[in-house]
């Protein structure tokens, strides 16, 4: 549905010998991971000779149609990336995979992420006479990556000199003439993984549901800092930057972001946001007749929830998947005209219940006022809204939409103030020690900031909680 949190990208890489297959498998990979971004998708694929590439604002559906795929050129290796932008107005250029021509060739990239010394970065550049088409991170990127590789023997060798300058949040993957190439940050905060499919086709991808949908086997996840290089001698890994620094992957992964049917480290995203819905269940118990999920993420939560509490589950939202992201801008008030469209209530089920409704987040609680009032409408007697995530405080440095303080429900307003402007009957949010401990998750090494202020790294502005 429409959220008012969102992420930055998903990003896909295959290096494959059939031709005919590259840019089909890498279309579909965009398909499936059409949740992390939907303001712009893009494929940029080589044949050894040079790169092509096709890219534009909207879904895969609306950006690739049957007439664009049909001329698209071919080769055996493709780069493949879905946007989405934090920013009201979406730039047409910034679409990716950017793809730059420089002294020794040509490359593609296509990033997940943020830096948080991309300004810094950019502005340093730019006094060396740079010029940038778009202001995004990527394009930083890959214009240090080119000025690395004059002096350096190879591409890869000329990424891993770069992450000693870059900081922040990136999965990236690079598109040589010859080469497919995948770079995880030093904590990893983005997920990235990698899989194949036969003998000699490997692909890289941001979540492993990717590959279900392309018949491809997960081999493992790249790790945080590792550069994984495919080329016709094979697969080869540069671990310099490995280990380097603690690991911090995004808690949203799990909570929000990715896909239940997707695993991360080894854990069913379905089966963690469950364990949170039993979390909940036992911090914030409250007496009702049905839990009902907001979909798709709230839904693995509220299964979660009705098992520990005994209180049955219940399909209560349907959710509308058709509606084009060209229909919607980003202001207020087309959002909420877009969430009338996308959400309807089933009032046979809800009529004379008193409801637990559980979402994953609230950010600034239009979402849950709207979704709140559907169901008194159709005849709820109580609504108790649960979150599978704890407040959030602070602003994300790190390429999710959670960057401006003042808009934050949560710290804006106490826990009552809230109930009473979203109109719920009571509120609880998951802890931040219960979701550390959820799955063994404090094994993992994840970022909490938004919640904590603890930031994984140093950012221009920390407001500790
Ligand atoms: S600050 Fe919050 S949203 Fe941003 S990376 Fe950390 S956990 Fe994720």
């Amino acid at each position: 549905m429409f959220h008012e949190l969102n992420e930055e990208c998903g990003v896909f890489g295959i290096y494959g010998p059939d031709e005919k297959q590259v840019v089909e498998l890498s279309h579909l990979a965009l398909y499936a991971m059409q949740h992390r971004g939907r303001d712009g998708a893009g494929i940029a694929v080589t044949d050894s000779e040079t790169i092509y590439s096709y890219k534009d604002l909207g879904l895969v559906a609306d950006v690739f149609t049957a007439k664009v795929l049909k001329s698209m050129k071919t080769g055996h290796i493709a780069i493949g990336h879905v946007r989405n932008s934090r920013r009201a107005v979406v730039e047409r250029f910034a679409a990716q995979p950017l793809v730059m021509r420089y002294m020794k060739g040509v490359m593609g990239l296509a990033n997940n992420g943020a830096l948080v010394n991309g300004h810094e970065l950019r502005s340093a550049l730019e006094h060396d006479g740079a010029m940038f088409q778009t202001s995004s991170d990527a394009e930083v990127i890959a214009y240090l990556v080119a000025r690395k590789r004059v002096k350096s023997g190879s591409l890869e060798k000329a990424i891993v000199e770069a992450m000693d300058e870059i900081q922040g949040a990136y999965s990236m993957v690079l598109l040589g003439r010859h080469k497919l190439i995948a770079v995880r940050d030093p904590r990893g905060m983005r997920p990235l993984s990698l899989g194949r499919i036969g003998d000699d086709c490997w692909v890289v991808a941001s979540e492993t549901c990717v590959f279900d949908g392309i018949g491809a086997q997960f081999v493992r996840e790249v790790e945080p800092g590792e550069v994984i290089m495919v080329d016709e001698y094979g697969l080869h890994s540069d671990r310099t930057h490995c280990g380097k620094e603690k690991p911090a992957l995004c808690i949203y992964e799990y909570v929000y972001f990715a896909r239940p049917d997707s695993v991360i480290h080894g854990k069913s995203v379905h089966e963690v946001r469950m364990e949170i819905g039993k979390l909940l269940a036992k911090e914030h118990p409250v007496e009702a007749d049905i839990v009902c999920g907001v979909p798709d993420s709230g839904i693995s939560a509220a299964i979660g929830y009705s098992l520990a509490s005994g209180i049955p589950y219940g399909t209560a939202l349907i959710k509308n998947k058709y509606i084009s992201q060209a229909h919607i801008s980003k202001d207020d008030e087309s959002f909420e005209r877009a969430l009338k469209v996308k959400l309807n209530v089933l009032e046979a089920i809800i009529r004379g219940k008193r409801v637990i409704l559980i979402d994953d987040s609230i950010i600034k609680g239009m979402t849950a006022k709207h979704i709140i009032g559907l169901l008194r409408k159709a005849g709820a007697t109580e609504v108790h809204l649960r979150i599978s995530s704890p407040p959030v405080f602070n602003n994300c440095y790190f390429g999710t939409t959670i960057n401006d303080r003042g808009s934050l429900i949560t710290s804006t307003m106490q826990v009552e103030q809230i109930c009473q402007a979203v109109g719920a009957d009571s509120l609880g949010f998951a802890s931040v020690d219960g979701i550390h401990a959820v799955g063994g998750m404090e094994n993992i090494g994840i970022c909490d900031a938004c919640f904590t202020g603890h930031y994984p790294m140093p950012v221009s502005e920390q407001i500790i909680v």
